[in-house]
């Protein structure tokens, strides 16, 4: 490597993209120092930030002390990954136009993830992004890892850089202690004003209060009201706070406890007004512990049925197997397309004058309002064990041995409901369509 002579000047904009070039995201050492105010400046070799006391400093190559100009204040991390980023053609591998308008932040996880992994293959990606995301465009052009004698293809992705970006995006995650916000004022305060309007909805409501749609009804107004203050706030910037945060946690920590479902068989709950913050109320003390003991006495029970139903189921149907195309079969089951129902019919057959035709994509809203005749492995002819294609639709053909796992998926639902009612429960109230369920 040849060394390079640097001025005796730098700004933060060059200092920052010489330092990615060299690949020193892969060191945690260099991303505290850049992104957060460290306590002392421990010099640890070329292009490390170092505080002193009129600004930020580093050392080139040779051992040359450096000032970069614009980061004299040294109360700040050196870096704000928000701030604005003009980059050109050549700064990184991926970036192909120049005077891009970016941030630090995505210039950041462009070289430590895609670079990275990658090279120029995937263009900068300038907005926020999920592997998710990335894993889309490698479908589109992957291959399996070349044999011997064979050549990588620019075009083409690999199982190998894959796990390359993988291992870089569980590097980045761990350095969510100085880019991802842990708290602020609103999200450990109960919004002001909220005993007063849960007090007036609780007036409204009066001789109501054990309905549990009058509950959820009065849940769903103080939600929105804590809504209201969160907005605006940086806790709302997609990390902190999700939406099971919102109507789960800070329900019952700030708003109220909410209607518990106790030993009651009329469908009734015991409400308890006030939330966790306002103290544990003294004389709501049997509908804490049944709610205690449904959630902790109910998982464990429920995961256990899940769990020897999800063996049981796998033991009945371990032969099942797609052995042939089409058995042939001219009746199914009839249902009423909606036009919200894509995701649940597609791949499936239906008949039409007793052949079968591929639920496609688009068809439910071609479909909408029409009674479709559906083939199911229920009335599959197909001999013995097995099961046919058009029966079983075109996803579960992929992989014909596979049905015994969809069988017992059912156990796994049932498993999963039991698990999360640990984690406390919400009251809300849904649209009842009862035409979708009678076809
Ligand atoms: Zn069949």
């Amino acid at each position: 490597m040849s060394i390079v002579q640097w001025r005796h000047h730098m700004d933060k904009r060059e200092f920052y993209i010489e330092a990615l070039r060299r690949k020193l995201y892969k060191d945690a050492m260099w991303t505290y120092a850049t992104f957060a105010v460290t306590e002392d400046s421990v010099e640890y070799g070329a292009f490390y930030p170092t505080r002193k006391e009129d600004g930020y400093y580093f050392k080139d190559d040779n051992g040359n002390e450096i000032k970069i100009d614009d980061a004299t204040d040294i109360a700040k991390p050196l870096i704000n990954w928000r701030d604005e980023l003009i980059v050109n053609i050549g700064d990184l591998e991926n970036i192909t136009a120049d005077d891009t308008v970016t941030t630090y932040g995505r210039f950041f996880v462009n070289a430590a993830s895609i670079v990275y992994a990658f090279g120029k293959k995937i263009p900068f990606v300038n907005k926020n992004f999920t592997p998710g995301y990335i894993e889309g465009i490698l479908v589109k052009n992957f291959a399996d890892e070349p044999q011997f004698g064979e050549t990588y293809k620019e075009d083409m992705f690999y199982p190998s850089e894959r796990v390359k970006f993988n291992d870089a995006v569980q590097h980045i995650a761990r350095y969510n202690t100085i880019f991802v916000p842990g708290v602020s004022e609103r999200t450990i305060l109960p919004p002001p004003g909220i005993q007063e309007f849960r007090a007036q909805l609780m007036e409204k409501n009066k001789g109501r209060l054990d309905d549990p749609v009058v509950i959820a009804q009065m849940e769903k107004e103080l939600i929105a009201f804590d809504a209201k203050y969160l907005e605006g706030d940086r806790s709302s910037e997609g990390f902190l706070i999700g939406g099971s945060d919102k109507r789960i946690v800070r329900k019952r920590l700030f708003l109220t406890f909410g209607g518990l479902s106790g030993f009651n068989e009329n469908g009734r709950v015991d409400y308890v007004p006030q939330a966790l913050v306002e103290g544990i109320q003294l004389d709501h003390m049997p509908e804490y512990n049944n709610d205690t003991r449904q959630g902790s006495y109910g998982r464990g029970v429920g995961t256990q049925l899940g769990g020897a139903d999800v063996k049981r189921t796998l033991r009945a149907t371990n032969n099942l197997e797609i052995i042939e195309d089409d058995c042939g079969v001219t009746h199914g089951i009839k249902y009423t397309v909606s036009d919200k129902d894509q995701a649940k019919f597609e791949n499936l057959y239906y008949i039409v004058k007793g052949s079968p035709v591929l639920f496609g994509p688009g068809d439910a809203e071609k479909l909408n309002g029409k009674t479709v005749e559906f083939r199911i492995p229920g009335y599959c002819k197909t001999e013995g064990t097995g099961f046919c294609k058009k029966c079983c639709g075109e996803l579960l053909s992929i992989h014909p041995h596979g049905l015994s796992d969809v069988a017992a998926s059912v156990g796994n639902v049932i498993m999963g409901i039991s698990m999360s009612a640990m984690h406390g429960k919400e009251s809300k109230t849904e649209v009842y369509d009862i035409m979708s369920l009678i076809s």
